[in-house]
């Protein structure tokens, strides 16, 4: 699953919070970790054994050949057969038949399930997923003894595990072939997962209704009774009935269609591919598309409602360009003859990988040349190869269980990269890769972060799991593999892994054997020597006393290297010494909150290095807790983590330091943009953990006054503005307004040579697009002139004034402030001419000092006909950074709580991001035991959730961070201000 990104870099400079959990467009959200072990203690057990209700006793069956038999009616009494939330393997499916009738004006639909199963231990009953389905019949089909006969099933249900069992009157036997049929109805839902109701309105006003699907990861069994855990894999035949002026979409393509009646069709799509249930989509529509054919012939479409049909060539473009290159890449064509992406007007997260037919938010797909941002450009491309690199990793090759989703995600996200860089090399895409290494480590120098493979049970843990973890770090920790190991080799490790588990699932253990076994080259070479010999082990040249260099029977284990990363939670600080030649190494659990590392966690840390006498990338494998490592001679400074590509940060002992901010004031072009970003990161996570006073990490920042680039620029912002973010909220008046003129006055050339226009590369515009709204909303005045100006243009010509892309936000967050321009911004938004600037105008309405507006904004968020629900979650969080807004948003937010549970679904990023969002710049005591209250009282499944520890835990990190840091920075101010 793609997540949900914002609609422009520029917020997360704007409004971005302290610990960064602001979206960004090249960030898609944030939460944590799974529930302790006591989970279902025996009380509960007993409890949820209590609340099995049975609710069906089907006795009707219908004799094929021989004999009636009744089923074993019961009423009310018996048991039900099963006390597991992960289902019995006791049958397998292998085929789903499906029949599926919606109707879209009395939105409930009608179902029939088929499914094929064979009996792997004998059982008489068969448990299966169901979730809010009404079963209206069910009947199991076989051979009886030597009779083919059709006989009732009774049904029970579980209601909080969400199954279902059908007993069947006598055992089923092993090695045996059975169809059970389903006969079910149900309510289109109301919310945004199973089969789902969505509407729009087209350009003449009328409102339309569509019904589309969204399974991953539990919701499948809420469209038809299944096996709803991604190793039961089967294949699917899917029949659609639609009324003649719609259309279905499925998985597979089209085969047949057969009038019913005058007014009804029954579209019947061709078999599938064996894959998981929640890979299952169906989409009935009014939908119009486009296509094109890849170089090997798979027909490529993009959906849209038909208004927004224009805005769907980008798309086409760059996801048959991508499918090329995957295909390609992989050396494993894409299985299925056609891939569908499809827009679908209210979507919760980002975009979903259904095979064959992939689907998007709008915003994540639709690309209008005239009207839309540099950074929408950027991250449509990025959604795309991500949703297509699933159909290998994820489709093709599926985790076990969700335990290991990082094997879907953490690949999807690290492939948005490495396809992206290749098919649209003009994005620059690679640039931008630290970021998610940074918004990563956020979250997992908590506390409550987990390991990347973490069990998980239920489904509210299961939403869980697609947090920061799984999806950053997992990308992160594979480009740091790749970097060890070198692209081919890597390369290589994936196409066997990908080739061996076609078809099936995996598990962590399955990717590491797959690599291990095809590293039989020498990694990236390393500083003491290796070399590569003709039986095709790397060995060392030289002895050396120490145990971290690589040698023949050591160098290669990738497991061993990569279970340190993927089994344990966190990341190492690596602390350099340099004394003479000698650089002595330590490394420690980095985590917030605790200024020593008492985890006793120990990383294999492939570090990388630069020095003032070679800018030659050396290599060095830390594998203990501590170690030396000889220079050939002395350097005035050396910078570790190169172009930030390992996962891990870096303390420089004694003036290791001062020698880099040396560096940086002198001359900053000597070390690459990344590794400046990366030393602003890492100076400013120092002093959290007080290795460093704040007065170092704001002395390194000076230089930012002769920086240009974009993520130093960038990395230099999320620093530095989420500190007076903090004091905003909190009576700070005085030093907040200097450290707003601090940074102003840093950025402030930068922000001058801006031109107002799209001119430039993709990084110049999303450069100049956050710093005028930086600027603007920070009201330096000549920015704040200049938007004026333009605002007042655009509104005298109702308009139709053109405003150049890129500046358009600032423009909208000036013109916002008072009530009539507010007014004016909003009359617009409805409008089809402004559709893709929807999400723009959502924020800067969101910046308005008015408390009114913001309130009225936050309820027709809810009511979801003007505003759309799927956007609520973001302008919460908007409203939440106001100064003026955030207690109207904590308020709102808790008022509304089992509103959004019930639309977004406990355990949902959707929910994480408007909590952590809304609190993480919370930083007093009252605050915190605001907090800590409303969640508890909650009931357990909501007071348990890893955002609420995470949330938690910010406010106490924030607490504690002012508390050490804010005289120091008022008094280190009063000394640099006039820099
Ligand atoms: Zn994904």
């Amino acid at each position: 699953m793609g997540r949900r990104g914002s609609a422009a870099a520029w917020w997360r400079q704007a409004e971005s919070s302290r610990r960064r959990q602001s979206p960004s467009c090249f960030r898609f959200h944030s939460d944590c970790r799974a529930r302790g072990k006591g989970f279902l203690s025996s009380a509960r057990q007993q409890m949820m054994m209590m609340m099995i209700i049975i609710i069906g006793i089907l006795s009707l069956t219908v004799s094929v050949a021989s004999e009636m038999t009744s089923s074993p009616s019961g009423n009310g009494s018996k048991p039900f057969p099963w006390n597991k939330m992960r289902l019995p393997k006791h049958v397998f499916p292998v085929h789903y038949d499906l029949l599926i009738h919606p109707n879209l004006t009395t939105l409930t639909f009608t179902g029939l399930a088929k499914i094929e199963i064979i009996v792997n231990q004998e059982t008489s009953s068969v448990i299966m997923h169901n979730k809010h389905l009404q079963i209206l019949k069910a009947t199991i089909e076989g051979r009886m003894g030597t009779i083919q006969t059709v006989r009732g099933m009774m049904v029970l249900e579980h209601l909080s595990f969400e199954q279902i069992a059908l007993l069947a009157a006598e055992p089923l036997h092993v090695g045996q072939n059975y169809t059970v049929n389903i006969e079910y109805s149900a309510n289109l839902s109301e919310s945004f997962h199973g089969f789902y109701k969505s509407t729009y309105r087209t350009k003449e006003g009328d409102m339309r209704v569509l019904a589309s699907t969204q399974f991953e990861p539990t919701f499948a069994r809420a469209a038809f009774p299944c096996f709803d855990e991604p190793a039961f894999k089967a294949q699917f035949s899917i029949k659609i009935r639609r009324e003649l002026n719609q259309l279905a979409l499925s998985n597979m393509p089209l085969v047949k269609s057969v009038n019913i009646t005058d007014w009804l069709i029954e579209d019947h799509f061709d078999i599938s591919v064996k894959m998981s249930t929640y890979l299952v989509a169906f989409i009935v529509s009014d939908f119009k598309s486009i296509s094109k054919m890849t170089t090997r012939g798979v027909k490529v479409s993009v959906y849209t409602v038909p208004d927004k049909i224009n805005q769907a060539d980008y798309a086409l473009d760059a996801a048959v360009k991508l499918l090329d290159f995957y295909e390609d890449y992989f050396s494993i064509p894409y299985p299925l003859p056609k891939q569908d992406l499809a827009a679908i007007p209210d979507f919760q997260s980002g975009a979903m990988e259904n095979w064959g037919l992939t689907t998007y938010r709008e915003s994540a797909l639709l690309y209008d040349p005239e009207k839309s941002t540099a950074s929408a450009k950027l991250w449509i491309t990025m959604i795309i190869a991500h949703e297509l690199a699933h159909q290998w990793f994820g489709n093709l090759v599926t985790m076990e269980w969700w335990n290991d989703l990082w094997l879907n995600e953490g690949f999807a996200k690290f492939m948005e990269y490495v396809s992206v860089s290749i098919t649209h090399p003009d994005l620059k895409v690679e640039d931008y890769f630290l970021d998610k290494c940074f918004d990563a480590m956020e979250v997992d120098a908590l506390n409550s972060s987990h390991p990347i493979s973490t069990p998980v049970e239920d489904p509210a843990q299961i939403q869980e799991m697609f947090d920061d973890v799984s999806y950053e770090k997992g990308a992160c920790i594979l480009n740091m593999l790749r970097e060890y190991l070198n692209p081919d080799v890597f390369k290589a490790g994936l196409v066997k892994y990908l080739t061996e588990f076609s078809y099936q699932n995996t598990k962590n253990e399955d990717l590491w054997n797959s690599m291990n076994t095809n590293t039989n080259i020498c990694p990236t070479g390393d500083t003491q020597g290796s070399q590569q010999h003709n039986d095709g082990f790397c060995t060392r040249s030289q002895e050396t006393s120490s145990s971290s260099h690589w040698t023949r029977s050591e160098t290669f284990d990738v497991k061993t290297i990569m279970n340190t990363w993927t089994l344990q939670k966190g990341f190492p600080l690596i602390t350099v010494t340099v004394k003479g030649k000698n650089v002595h190494l330590q490394q420690e659990h980095y985590m917030k909150g605790s200024e020593s590392s008492t985890t006793g966690y120990l990383w294999h840390v492939p570090l990388t290095y630069i020095t003032s006498k070679s800018d030659i990338t050396q290599r060095f494998l830390l594998r203990t807790k501590a170690d030396v490592l000889i220079l050939p001679e002395e350097v005035e400074w050396i910078k570790f983590n190169v172009g930030m590509n390992g996962y891990y940060i870096v303390h420089y002992e004694d003036d290791g330091w001062d020698a880099l901010i040396r560096l940086l004031k002198e001359n900053h072009t000597a070390i690459g943009s990344n590794d400046r970003a990366n030393l602003i990161n890492n100076v400013f996570q120092l002093v959290s953990v007080k290795k460093l006073s704040i007065a170092k990490a704001l002395d390194l920042s000076l230089y930012l006054q002769h920086e240009s680039q974009i993520m130093p620029v960038f990395q230099g912002m999320n620093e530095l503005i989420p500190m007076y973010k903090l004091m905003e909220k909190r009576d700070m008046d005085d030093v907040e307004n200097q450290l707003k003129g601090y940074i102003v006055n840093l950025f402030k050339n930068l922000i001058d040579k801006q031109s107002w226009n799209d001119e430039g590369s993709l990084s110049e515009r999303m450069l100049r697009s956050s710093l005028l709204v930086f600027a603007c909303v920070r009201k330096y005045q000549p920015c704040v002139d200049k938007a004026e100006e333009y605002f007042t243009k655009w509104k005298e010509s109702n308009g139709t004034f053109r405003l150049p892309n890129d500046v358009k936000f600032a423009v909208y967050a000036v013109g916002a402030q008072t009530v009539k321009g507010w007014d004016f911004l909003f009359s617009k938004y409805e409008l089809p001419a402004f559709n893709t600037e929807k999400n723009l105008i959502e924020a800067a309405l969101a910046i308005s000092r008015n408390k009114e507006k913001l309130q009225w904004l936050m309820d027709q968020g809810l009511l979801g006909d003007t505003i759309k629900t799927q956007d609520l979650p973001h302008i919460i969080v908007y409203i939440g950074k106001n100064p003026s807004g955030y207690q109207l948003a904590w308020k709102f937010l808790k008022e509304n709580w089992h509103k959004f549970v019930q639309k977004f679904e406990l355990g949902s990023r959707s929910l994480a991001h408007m909590v952590m969002g809304v609190t993480n710049q919370y930083s007093t005591r009252t605050q915190l035991a605001e907090v800590k209250e409303f969640f508890s009282s909650l009931e357990e499944r909501s007071s348990q959730l890893r955002f609420v520890q995470q949330a938690v835990e910010t406010i106490e990190e924030n607490i504690r961070w002012m508390d050490i840091n804010f005289e120091k920075i008022k008094m280190w101010l009063q000394t640099n201000s006039n820099m």
